[in-house]
């Protein structure tokens, strides 16, 4: 079944001059880009998208991570968006990552590793509705 997903370019991945090789990535992959933004979020936010992990050791760590530049959020739509994606990002440690995944080829650590990706329906459909309301979602 196609469906929604949610990519984020991390803060890594845009100093880096990866936005366009990635969202490349995605597009020859099949995704089609539904949704897609630059913006640079407060620390209030970062931990409103990361409350899962609110009780985890690296939480501090990951949010200032994450609010230290610009990200580039999308949204990603294809036949088993959310899986593909997941497969195409690679494993959370770049050194766990498949070959030619994307944390593969550009991650530096467990926590800079380029890339977002949502992991269930459930949690793409509050990612997704975190960053674009209907409207943005062409
Ligand atoms: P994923 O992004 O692969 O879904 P998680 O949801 O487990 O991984 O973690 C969210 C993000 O938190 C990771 O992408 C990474 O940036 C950071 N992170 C995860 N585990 C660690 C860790 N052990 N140390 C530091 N940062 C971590
Ligand atoms: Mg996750």
């Amino acid at each position: 079944m196609a469906e929604q997903t949610l990519s984020i370019i991390k803060p890594d991945g845009v100093k880096k001059g990866l936005t366009g090789k990635i969202i490349s990535i995605f597009e020859e992959n099949g995704f089609e880009i539904k949704a897609i933004k630059k913006v640079w979020l407060t620390k209030k936010q970062a931990e409103g998208f990361y409350y899962i992990h609110k009780e985890r050791p690296f939480f501090g760590s990951l949010v200032d991570f994450m609010t230290e530049g610009p990200i580039v959020p999308m949204v990603l739509f294809r036949e088993n968006a959310i899986l593909k994606n997941r497969e195409i990002m690679g494993a959370t440690n770049p050194k766990d990552a498949a070959e030619g995944t994307i944390r593969k080829l550009f991650a530096e650590s467990i926590e800079r590793n380029v890339v977002h990706g949502s992991d269930s329906l459930e949690s793409a459909r509050f990612e997704v509705a975190f960053f674009f309301n209907i409207f943005e979602i062409l």
